[in-house]
């Protein structure tokens, strides 16, 4: 893979993508006990194991990065970190997601945590010297030469599955309703979650308002349940879906989601670890791209998935044979599918050659 090829993740978890030694940072500064002695006894506790059954079992690795994210110095920190990190990576940009409602268990409000989560953003935005929307200043798409430019990122903020939360889901929907900007800051809305547990029809009306309100959403879905989940998602009117990868159950589905330019935000070691394939020779992600629906290759989980943009690329790129135009035909998808203005992704466009 060429070394300054540049990559774009739609799909990243804060909670699930934290540098280890942010981890180390943020349990020092509110004097939590990680239980590790070195960093690589940390890592470990972070990091899903190689025995992990499904997504349940993937999910209780967010049960101490959420302990540690519960104040607004905590929650800034956090996004500023991981951006750093992305930046070094290679990327030009990302949407950083994360559920507003996990983080109250102390003072905070949903609408502080996305005003912290803002703030940690806009820290790295201005530390690099960009202009709010992370270019140069008058930097027209053909005008970029001899400019430094680097990574944006935006927010996207997950409802979640489960019992007894709608009013927390609402409240998720009205902040992002607040700080909802296409041109920074809050760009979709998200729900994730056990999709195992908690079916996708039981959501209807949550994405009902978030489409009255205007606000685009992806959907977690054909994860953990089949194809049925990604056509309901779709019917409630997700532009993009979270995984997805059970459609290529459904033929029909696949027509629909190619038809409609419904894109699917894959994440391949993710899916290795939760136990949708058991093996990267299995992951269909060739049968999507014949059926002409647009995939991208995302993250989801850093930490706990212990990967990268460039290790899920490269693994796709070895498993199957993929060259650099198959890592740009998913740059161009993610830059198209991206919850910004077609000025931005234009940019990324450009940027990405
Ligand atoms: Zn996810």
């Amino acid at each position: 893979m060429d070394k300054n090829i540049r990559f774009i993740d739609l799909h990243v978890h804060l909670d699930g993508s934290l540098p280890v030694r942010t981890v180390r940072r943020l349990a020092e500064m509110q004097g939590i006990d990680t239980g590790a002695a070195d960093d690589e006894q940390l890592k470990k506790r972070l990091q899903v194991s190689s025995g992990c059954r499904d997504l349940n079992e993937y999910l209780t690795k967010f049960d101490f990065p959420l302990e540690l994210l519960q104040t607004p110095e905590a929650l800034e920190l956090a996004v500023y970190e991981l951006m750093k990190l992305q930046d070094s990576q290679g990327l030009i940009y990302s949407e950083i997601r994360f559920a507003p409602q996990l983080h109250t268990r102390k003072q905070m409000t949903q609408r502080d945590a996305v005003k912290a989560a803002l703030r940690g953003r806009e820290r790295f935005l201005s530390e690099n010297s960009r202009n709010g929307d992370g270019f140069c200043s008058n930097s027209a798409a053909g005008s970029l030469s001899g400019c430094r430019t680097g990574l944006l990122s935006n927010l996207i903020l997950c409802c979640m599955r489960g019992d007894g939360n709608d009013d927390e889901n609402y409240e998720t929907l009205n902040a992002a309703g607040e700080f909802f900007d296409r041109e920074g800051g809050v760009v979709a809305v998200d729900l994730a979650g056990a999709e195992g547990l908690y079916p996708t029809r039981r959501y209807e009306k949550l994405f009902e308002r978030a489409a009255r309100m205007g606000l685009p959403f992806t959907i977690h879905a054909g994860e953990a349940a089949g194809a049925e989940s990604v056509r309901l998602a779709v019917r409630f009117g997700a532009k993009r879906i979270g995984h997805g990868i059970n459609s290529v159950q459904d033929d029909e589905l696949m027509r629909m989601l190619a038809a409609e330019g419904v894109t699917l935000e894959l994440c391949p070691t993710s899916n290795l670890n939760t136990r949708v394939v058991d093996n990267i020779l299995d992951y269909p992600v060739q049968r999507l791209i014949d059926a002409g629906v647009k995939v991208t290759i995302n993250t989801d989980n850093m930490t706990v998935s212990n990967t990268d943009i460039r290790h899920e690329m490269k693994l796709l790129c070895d498993a199957f044979g993929y060259g650099d135009d198959v890592c740009k035909m998913f740059l161009i998808n993610s830059a198209e599918a991206a919850f910004v203005t077609e000025e931005i992704k234009d940019r990324f466009l450009y940027e990405g050659k």
